[in-house]
């Protein structure tokens, strides 16, 4: 008899899904023209591993450590998988996240710019960048205050060498997030920047109405979060 558990279904995908087609359809917006970012933050393969086989191709983790000693494993059979840093990155970590990912998208000050410029020298390799800015200017949290976005993608540019393709904001829990989306919108049109990361769980067709190209979904597809559990400390 095996031993193996049975996968769960990926019942919470179908919803998303169909959550994301219909807010699309709403706005006259085609629906490959918003990627779905399953956020698998605190999954193990047993939960991740029917998500893949169902489809979906772009992940999210919001730690360095815990992708390091999960992703390499399961995406060795798709090579095709695409995985987003959507958490904080500290500078000591660049190194590791470009080496893994293929999204960084939370660049939010000059020295991570530049660290993560040497590493994709070092390592050859070349994510793609997006800046992360702090939208409701909530001083726990990371990214750029919107005034000075200016001057920081000027550093990326100039200093850092990077293209940056897009920005990316978590508005604060406490308020509404249209107003967030929409300045987020706004900053991407006056740096003329095509990529606009917004919208999670709860409020992905808003930010799919208000020009979302990547929304970043966790909890509606995988359900609760657990704490992750590293297989080196089981
Ligand atoms: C966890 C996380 C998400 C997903 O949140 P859900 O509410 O579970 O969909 C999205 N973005 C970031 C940056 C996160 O850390």
């Amino acid at each position: 008899m095996s031993t193996i558990e049975t996968a769960p279904a990926a019942s919470g995908l179908v919803d998303v899904r169909a959550r994301l087609r219909r807010a699309c359809q709403d706005v006259g917006r085609v629906e490959d023209a918003v990627k779905l970012i399953c956020v698998s933050k605190g999954f193990g393969h047993q939960d991740i591993l029917p998500i893949i086989e169902a489809g979906e191709r772009a992940f999210g983790e919001n730690r360095v450590q815990e992708a390091v000693e999960k992703w390499p494993n399961l995406s060795s059979s798709y090579p095709d998988i695409e995985l987003h840093l959507i958490g904080p990155l500290q500078s000591n970590k660049a190194d590791a996240a470009v080496a893994l990912f293929d999204v960084i998208q939370t660049l939010d000050r000059p020295k991570i710019a530049m660290a993560v410029s040497a590493a994709m020298r070092k390592t050859g390799r070349k994510p793609k960048c997006f800046v992360q800015v702090n939208t409701g200017e909530e001083l726990q949290k990371s990214g750029v205050f919107p005034r000075d976005l200016s001057r920081f993608l000027q550093i990326c540019r100039d200093e850092a060498n990077l293209d940056i393709s897009g920005l990316m904001c978590i508005p604060p829990v406490d308020q509404l997030a249209s107003p967030h989306f929409a300045l987020l919108n706004e900053l991407a049109r006056e740096f003329q920047l095509r990529e606009l990361s917004m919208g999670m769980s709860a409020d992905f067709e808003l930010a799919v109405q208000m020009g979302a190209t990547l929304v970043r979904v966790g909890s509606a597809i995988f359900g609760e979060r657990r704490q992750y559990l590293s297989p080196m400390k089981i």
